[in-house]
């Protein structure tokens, strides 16, 4: 499909990540509050049909990968028939889907059957209580089941990704890189960002990119993998010995921002450019107006050319956006 996504940086965008809800079965610490999140209504959420006519839209502008997210995105009812839609959408050639990986038991198998041809599982401790802990939720073992049927459906290696905080990730790093060496995981540490409902974030909670390489090199000496052409957050890295890999993403200490490929569409509807965004486009309106697909593709194209440079977590001035990670579709 010819490329006509190319933002005002030069960037082409072929990435699209789509919210399917803004629900979710945990509450994690660095996303959700515990108590008094405000769902969206009901019918205010995209409907299968409406958001695999955008994913049609946008595949004809040069978007082939989707990522389906939330919000815990196996809450929505029948995901594996949006699934089939999606996979049947021209011009889309990769599909993946970001879980806490709880329904994964239940759901790998239709899932995978329906189209889907991978998943990352985020985990961010392998101890039941600090899982409790940053969940709120008693979970652990049921989430370890879900990855292990997630591994006997889906591409290998399993993404796993972990959110990495001071104080909390440090001690476990050696027992994920174990992990990353022994089994057909690839870990994937994600620095915390300032997108949590509580607003509690400061920088000193980002436990880095660097650091944690150089905490995992001094037992098992890792080695940067060079790409050809990188369009991935995730740096790699891999153990010297030949053991595996880890990835690091490192989005507040080295922004990936300079080769973002992204765009977003919340579960009710508005396009995000960025994550941090503080402009959100309306298509909900559009796709139950009387838009046409040629309106909505020039809307997105006028969107993408307006696409900001970077997020400004670094930055003194830089503002919160509203929504949390859960609304934004992470
Ligand atoms: N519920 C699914 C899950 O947890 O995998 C999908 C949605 S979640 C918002 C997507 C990813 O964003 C997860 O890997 C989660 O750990 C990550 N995330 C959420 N809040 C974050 C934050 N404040 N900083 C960094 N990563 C965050
Ligand atoms: Fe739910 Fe995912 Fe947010 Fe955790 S990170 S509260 S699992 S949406």
């Amino acid at each position: 499909m010819a490329q006509q996504l190319i933002d005002g940086f030069g960037r082409a965008i072929n990435n699209l990540r789509i919210s399917v809800t803004d629900q979710c079965n945990f509450r994690c610490t660095y996303c959700m509050p515990e108590e008094g999140m405000i769902f969206m209504p009901r019918d205010e959420i995209l409907t299968f049909e409406e958001i695999t006519r955008f994913a049609t839209i946008a595949a004809r502008l040069g978007i082939n990968k989707l990522r389906l997210t939330g919000g815990e995105p196996t809450l929505r009812k029948d995901l594996p028939v949006l699934v089939k839609m999606l996979a049947d959408v021209p011009g889309i050639d990769d599909m993946a889907m970001t879980t806490n990986g709880f329904l994964l038991k239940k759901m790998a198998r239709d899932l995978h059957e329906a189209g889907l041809p991978r998943v990352n599982v985020s985990i961010d401790t392998l101890d039941r209580q600090k899982f409790k802990d940053m969940t709120r939720r008693d979970a652990l073992e049921k989430v370890l089941e879900g990855l292990e049927e997630a591994e006997k459906y889906f591409s290998l290696p399993i993404k796993i990704n972990a959110v990495a905080i001071r104080d909390f990730t440090e001690e476990e790093l050696v027992d994920f890189a174990a992990l990353a060496r022994t089994r057909n995981y690839q870990i994937r540490f994600i620095e915390f960002m300032p997108l949590d409902a509580d607003r509690t974030w400061t920088r000193d909670q980002v436990l880095t990119g660097a650091e944690i390489v150089d905490k995992i090199s001094a037992i098992w000496p890792l080695e940067p993998v060079r790409r050809p052409e990188q369009r991935e957050p995730a740096d790699l890295f891999r153990f010297k010995d030949g053991k595996g890999e880890i990835g690091l993403i490192a989005s507040v200490s080295e922004p990936f921002c300079a080769n973002c490929n992204r765009i977003r569409i919340t579960a009710e509807g508005k396009l995000r450019t960025c994550l941090f965004s503080l402009n959100e486009i309306d298509i909900k309106a559009l796709l139950r107006g009387t838009a046409s697909d040629e309106e909505i593709s020039h809307t997105i194209i006028d969107a993408v050319s307006k696409k900001e440079a970077g997020h400004q977590i670094n930055d003194p001035d830089f503002i919160q956006p509203e929504r949390t990670m859960s609304s934004i579709g992470g």
